[in-house]
């Protein structure tokens, strides 16, 4: 692996990766947190468990996230993928800027004017 596979990789998974890890420290934190014994702890227990689901809800957008883009970059390895990047044929991010509408490729990062 060289250096700009490692910088694909960071930007295709860091995002998603850090969203699941912090969804399932969040769903360690709570359901490792003692059961509720004082009357504060049974007001708190539906927040808490509201906290559960929002920190499940994070672990599972970010593992779709990642398989999604773990998809997209399979199809890409085997030139399946006709994305917009003149550069690596990649998948084109749409984004707006200071400058009006541009494209960001999700492989190499390269940059396009214009949606494509
Ligand atoms: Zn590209």
């Amino acid at each position: 692996m060289d250096i700009t596979a490692i910088e694909r990789n960071v930007r295709l998974y860091g995002l998603p990766v850090f969203l699941t890890l912090m969804g399932l420290a969040g769903m360690l934190l709570i359901g490792l947190s003692s059961p509720a014994t004082t009357p504060i702890d049974h007001v708190l227990a539906p927040l808490k468990r509201a906290a559960f689901l929002g920190a499940a809800g994070f672990a599972v957008v970010g593992a779709i996230w990642w398989a999604r883009n773990a998809w997209l970059k399979y199809r890409w390895i085997r030139g399946e993928l006709d994305g917009g990047c003149h550069h690596c044929g990649g998948v084109m991010r749409q984004l707006k800027g200071r400058w009006g509408a541009y494209s960001k490729c999700l492989m190499c990062g390269n940059t396009r004017k214009g949606w494509h």
